[in-house]
């Protein structure tokens, strides 16, 4: 398991080498590099079942390096935190590399996540953004979307960041009316996932539709519908918060909680 604190002592250990969001290959069909002394370049991580971790941000990933996803579908979901934290904070320190504020190179600092900026002050710490996923819901039924983006077939809730000074139960209602023009109340809280594509905070959420007629935006949005939990479509994979909301739904149906 995961332990959150930086290896500032250890110099030798297990590597994860990412690159442009993909992890190389390492030891046992797992991305962990076996031990070996580390560069100074390495950014320390975390402990990992009390090993040290640290990670190899590289320019080039080869090609037999497979996707966050690909990780996240073939490794048990007790990997999520390791896999989800390797590559939010790699993600960080390649776009990170100047000062946001005067532009002049940044430098790593050791005690925490954080790129200093000797010129003028500025740190910058691994960005989070937060994000609303909801489930809406009408009875037994669910409102599912496609996004262009999906592999064919595949629906899943509705998502969306959160806007700057706003809440987010208003991003729920606002994002709802705007990707299928549904009016929804009874928002419900559910939990949280991280999320690494790049560095999302899903905070997750059911609600009710105040009806059914749907109204796609078009854009954000190839296709919604209702479905009944008898007819599903191609879900989300099992490690997503959006498969865990459908499923907790299909579990109350089940049990004939909730049911209208
Ligand atoms: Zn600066």
């Amino acid at each position: 398991m995961l332990r959150r604190e930086l290896p500032l002592e250890a110099n030798h250990g297990r590597l994860l080498r990412v690159a442009a969001g993909r992890i190389a290959p390492g030891a046992e069909n797992t991305p962990l590099q076996a031990a070996q002394p580390w560069p100074d370049s390495v950014q320390p991580l975390a402990y990992w079942h009390d090993e040290p971790i640290a990670l190899s941000v590289e320019e080039q990933a080869g090609e037999d390096w497979p996707d966050g996803r690909q990780w996240l579908s073939r490794l048990p979901e007790s990997w999520f935190p390791l896999i989800s934290t390797a590559l939010q904070v790699a993600a960080w320190l390649r776009d990170h590399r100047f000062c946001g504020r005067c532009g002049v190179p940044a430098s790593r600092l050791d005690a925490e996540f954080a790129m200093h900026c000797e010129q003028c002050g500025h740190r910058n710490y691994p960005r989070i953004s937060p994000c609303i996923i909801t489930l809406v819901t009408h009875g037994d039924a669910m409102l599912l979307a496609r996004s262009p983006r999906f592999p064919p077939g595949r629906y899943s809730t509705l998502a969306g960041f959160i806007e700057p000074g706003e809440s987010a139960e208003e991003a729920v209602h606002r994002e709802v009316y705007e990707e299928v023009g549904i009016s929804v109340g009874r928002i419900r809280y559910y939990r949280s996932q991280a999320w690494p594509f790049p560095h999302a905070l899903m905070l997750g959420f059911f609600a009710e539709a105040a009806s059914r007629r749907i109204r796609i935006d078009g854009i954000e949005i190839a296709d919604a519908a209702w479905f009944q939990p008898k007819r599903l479509p191609q879900l989300p994979p099992p490690y997503s918060i959006s498969r865990a909301l459908i499923e907790t739904h299909l579990a109350e149906v089940a049990d004939g909680i909730g049911v209208k």
